[in-house]
C-alpha cells in the first residue's frame, strides 16, 4: 500500500482584507492593517445596535445621576 495519493490540501490560503481586500496581515489577521479591524469591528457594532424591527433595550447605566452640577 502507498499513500502517495493524498491530497495535498496545504494552499497558503491568500485570505484578504475582507474591508479593502489587500492581503490579510498576520498580525492583524483576517484584516490587512489595525484600520481595517477597526472598520469592520464598528460595522459590526453598528449592525449590532441597530437591528431593524428589534428594539432593543439600551443598557442604560442605573445608579442615580451621574451629572451633578452645583
Ligand atoms: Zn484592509
Amino acid at each position: 500500500m502507498s499513500d502517495a495519493a493524498v491530497p495535498i490540501r496545504r494552499m497558503p490560503r491568500p485570505s484578504r482584507c475582507p474591508i479593502c481586500g489587500k492581503p490579510s496581515d498576520a498580525r492583524n489577521r483576517p484584516f490587512c492593517s489595525d484600520r481595517c479591524r477597526m472598520v469592520d469591528l464598528n460595522r459590526w457594532f453598528r449592525e449590532g445596535y441597530a437591528i431593524p424591527g428589534a428594539a432593543a433595550p439600551e443598557p442604560q447605566a442605573d445608579g442615580g445621576n451621574g451629572e451633578e452640577n452645583a
